[in-house]
């Protein structure tokens, strides 16, 4: 804890994270970009999957006791995770932002990740400003607020029966997703979701700001649907990587002999593989991802994450004639140091989860993706990567290891899709720097972003 501070020098800003690495990440990224303007920062965390503070002696951590048992946090039931924190998260937090107030006179906002739903009641009464972070991209975002309008126009019911045959249908209310890539409709009971993300929504309609983690040139066509939906000020400044790596926010060891192997191979010839930090998959889509990658021939560095396959430890599900045929061209690791793998030479695509951060970090070194997706955003992310921004294939079918090696063939072995797609991804990446230059859209969001946390009234109870 810091000492009490009563200077009418600082600003400070009370940030409140989701506690997983994806939201994690971000979070401390925008942590250390708003210190770099000038305000101070506090960190309300959880117990749970908290980052080591001693890395970051500019921030101050308010840990509160709450704490997922190893079967509440499960990444096979993330709903019920997310509704754990959010009513557990209550008291503590709003006890913990009380003393803060109490004792700090310098509080200009509180800045909480969106599916920190519950901070619309911890600040309740409090007299604090709520600024709602989205760690995602406005496209996905958008298809959240719109799921309770396709929810009365039936999308969601009776879905059981009904979606097999109707998975590659047109959404018109949602141009370009297809049935299938709605959040959630996959799910065996997609009413749970529905609910969270209600209150995700919800929550972020009664914030005094949006931030999200994207940039401009991307979201374009989106904006305007955007201010309908969510009428506050709107700051997308990212990719927030840009400014402050997220290597020092991992929770796992970034195992930095991918780069040692990386090192050994040809330019633009390695496919890295990651699914992300929850995603699990059963053993015979394993199997599946194993032997695509087999079949291709190409090389590969594969992110084998222990839980990514429910029920093995680590790699005894994958088949061992898998290992030995791919012992000389395979490389694969538990974690890998994600962002230096992207901006490594020797790797050429990089078959994602569609996560946003993963998404974000390939885009900002103009490597070309091959996109899964498990849940979440994830099915939006992919369709806008293959259908609209045409920076990546989509696997259509699941994982099937027909279509996994054919992609991987035209994103390494660069056909004229291939090519092309390789040479979007090289003209974002330029576009990217730009938006962060002095001048470009990023940079000049976040001045404005810095602005109207200033423009408060600091709070103190
Ligand atoms: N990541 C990493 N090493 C890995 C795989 C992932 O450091 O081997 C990082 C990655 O750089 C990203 C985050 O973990 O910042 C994953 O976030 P994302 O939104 O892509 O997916 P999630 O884990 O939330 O599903």
């Amino acid at each position: 804890m810091d000492d009490p501070s009563k200077s009418s020098k600082t600003r400070r800003i009370i940030l409140f994270p989701l506690p997983f690495q994806g939201h994690i990440n971000p979070m401390i990224q925008l942590a250390n970009i708003l210190h770099s303007k000038g305000f101070t920062i506090s960190i309300i965390h959880t117990h749970f999957n908290s980052p080591d503070p001693s890395k970051y002696p500019h921030l101050t951590f308010h840990f509160i006791p709450v704490g997922l048992s190893e079967d509440q946090a499960s990444i096979h039931d993330i709903l019920r995770a997310l509704h754990l924190l959010n009513t557990e998260c209550i008291g503590p937090s709003r006890e913990c932002l009380r003393k803060l107030l109490a004792t700090h006179d310098d509080i200009q906002c509180m800045i909480t990740d969106a599916m920190m739903y519950c901070s619309k009641d911890v600040v309740e009464d409090l007299g604090i400003h709520r600024i709602v972070l989205r760690t995602s991209s406005v496209c996905s975002f958008l298809a959240f607020a719109t799921l309770p309008l396709l929810q009365e126009k039936g999308y969601f019911s009776d879905h059981h029966n009904n979606l097999e045959s109707r998975r590659d249908d047109p959404v018109p209310e949602l141009p370009p997703l297809r049935v299938k890539d709605i959040p959630s409709i996959q799910r065996p009971n997609p009413n749970d979701a529905l609910k969270i993300i209600r209150n995700m929504v919800q929550g972020t309609k009664t914030a005094s700001g949006l931030i999200l983690n994207t940039f401009q040139e991307l979201e374009e066509p989106n904006l305007d649907y955007l201010c309908q939906h969510f009428r506050m000020p709107t700051f997308l400044i990212g990719p927030f990587h840009k400014f402050f790596s997220a290597a020092s926010s991992s929770l796992l060891t970034q195992d930095r002999s991918a780069i040692s192997w990386l090192d050994t191979q040809k330019p633009d010839s390695v496919l890295y593989v990651s699914f992300g930090s929850l995603a699990a998959m059963d053993e015979d889509h394993v199997t599946e991802v194993a032997w695509g990658l087999a079949n291709s021939m190409q090389p590969f560095l594969w992110v084998v994450r222990p839980g990514l396959v429910q029920g093995s430890e680590w790699l005894e599900s994958l088949p061992n004639e898998f290992l030995e045929i791919t012992s000389k061209r395979g490389y694969i690791v538990k974690w890998a140091p994600q962002q230096e793998v992207l901006s490594h030479p020797a790797v050429g695509g990089f078959w994602t989860h569609s996560g946003w951060n993963s998404v974000l970090e390939s885009i900002c070194e103009g490597v070309p993706m091959i996109c899964s997706s498990f849940f979440s955003d994830q099915t939006v992310n992919s369709r806008y990567i293959n259908d609209v921004w045409k920076l990546g294939i989509k696997l259509e079918c699941g994982l099937k290891r027909e279509e996994i090696e054919s992609a991987i063939r035209k994103i390494l072995m660069l056909d004229r899709e291939g090519q092309e797609i390789r040479e979007r991804a090289l003209c974002l990446k330029v576009k990217i720097q730009v938006s962060l230059k002095t001048d470009g859209f990023s940079s000049q969001s976040l001045n404005a972003l810095s602005d109207l946390i200033s423009s408060f009234q600091s709070s103190c109870v």
